[in-house]
């Protein structure tokens, strides 16, 4: 059963239209990022699903329930914010209890509730601590405390980790990751880090210009984005796009004629594309090899990045394009070397004029 239905949800401040008609379904228990670059209505939609905003149109259902004329309280939505608003003068355990009293749960079971995600947290030796005795990770962990025990039907994480130095933020990450086997909710984490969305999410919802761009599994949208804005954010190093046209031909697969002369023969479907078509043409680092300079398309590099298990090489050709390419560890190049590019052809994405992505029929 669908556990979130979010019905063409539309919303401005003042003349400025910021969400623009967003649809989605999350199942149960399932985990969702909300993945976009700053200003792109992400946190808008995680207020209004939590009702710290309102909608101008649209509907927010949650399992089978109208809750977008609710107050907050009254929706069975927990929130996380990045800056973790904990009382300061409550200890932990006043902090996670002091909701519930509000709420008139139980005093005997405001204990239970409490002990128990003390234990999923692990921040058991910690409940009589003040925030101020704690360290950021402990302090964060307090304020997911704090929404475990509401036992709602959703978490809603506002950049949960973005305050965190980057050591705790990959061990909060795995956290993260084993919590989500522990609660009875799904999830819904607002971040602008694509690692942070790939390695934790089962589905990432990419947006950008007030909309979804693309809800899929994140090695789904990695392998197949729709458009040239999903291919170019979601990726590290981003997606080279090297513009080009469709050579004409009857072969079962498009074959792109790079600005500089240089063809590339796919295996992407020439179906749906035009002859003489402009196109980009889709290369992640890894599809990109370094060669010798007589043995590829020649170009020059301009910087290595040395990242241990492989190394990154950001090319220029003759023509001033940049494409990124990737060589093994040990990698000889160095600034300034003249190589060759060696494309992968196979795994070449294409973006068609109009910007939609067209794919490999190998794509994973
Ligand atoms: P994101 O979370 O993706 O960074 P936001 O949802 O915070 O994006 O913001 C989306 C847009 O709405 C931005 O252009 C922002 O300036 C604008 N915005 C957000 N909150 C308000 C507000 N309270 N009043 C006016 N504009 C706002």
């Amino acid at each position: 059963m669908a556990s979130l239905e979010l019905n063409d949800v539309r919303k401005s401040y003042g003349d400025t239209r910021v969400l623009d008609g967003v649809s989605l379904s999350v199942e149960a228990r399932e985990f969702i990022a909300f993945l976009g670059p700053s200003g792109s209505g992400k946190s808008t939609l995680l207020r209004i699903i939590a009702g710290l905003e309102t909608l101008d149109e649209g509907e927010v259902w949650l399992e089978g329930r109208r809750i977008d004329p609710l107050p907050p309280g009254a929706r069975d939505v927990a929130m996380v914010f990045q800056h973790y608003a904990l009382y300061p003068h409550m200890t932990v355990r006043e902090n996670m209890a002091f909701g519930l009293r509000n709420a008139r749960v139980p005093k005997a079971e405001i204990e239970s509730r409490i002990a128990q995600a003390a234990r999923v947290l692990e921040i058991e030796e910690q409940l009589d601590k003040k925030p101020g005795q704690m360290s950021g990770g402990q302090r964060q962990r307090v304020a997911i405390g704090r929404a475990i025990v509401k036992q709602p039907k959703l978490f809603l994480l506002d950049e949960p980790l973005s305050n965190l130095d980057a050591a705790l933020r990959n061990r909060t990450r795995v956290e993260l990751a084993q919590l989500r086997q522990r609660v009875d909710a799904a999830l819904i984490m607002v971040t602008h880090d694509q690692a942070e969305a790939m390695t934790l999410a089962d589905r990432m919802v990419v947006m950008n210009d007030r909309r979804i761009q693309q809800v899929g599994a994140p090695m789904d949208i990695y392998a197949r984005p729709v458009n040239t804005f999903v291919a170019r954010f979601v990726g590290s190093p981003a997606m080279t796009l090297a513009p080009g046209e469709i050579v004409p031909g009857t072969g079962r697969h498009a074959r792109v004629r790079l600005a500089g002369g240089d063809e590339v023969e796919t295996r992407v479907a020439r179906e749906g594309l035009a002859d003489g078509e402009r196109v980009q043409l889709g290369l992640r680092p890894e599809h990109v090899a370094v060669t010798e300079p007589e043995g590829g398309i020649a170009a020059e590099a301009v910087l290595v990045e040395r990242l241990g298990d492989r190394t990154l090489v950001y090319a220029r050709l003759p023509d001033g394009l940049e494409v990124t390419a990737q060589d093994e560890g040990a990698s000889r190049i160095r600034m300034g070397d003249r190589i060759g590019l060696r494309i992968d052809g196979a795994a070449a994405h294409i973006f068609g004029a109009d910007g939609a992505g067209h794919h490999g029929e190998a794509a994973p």
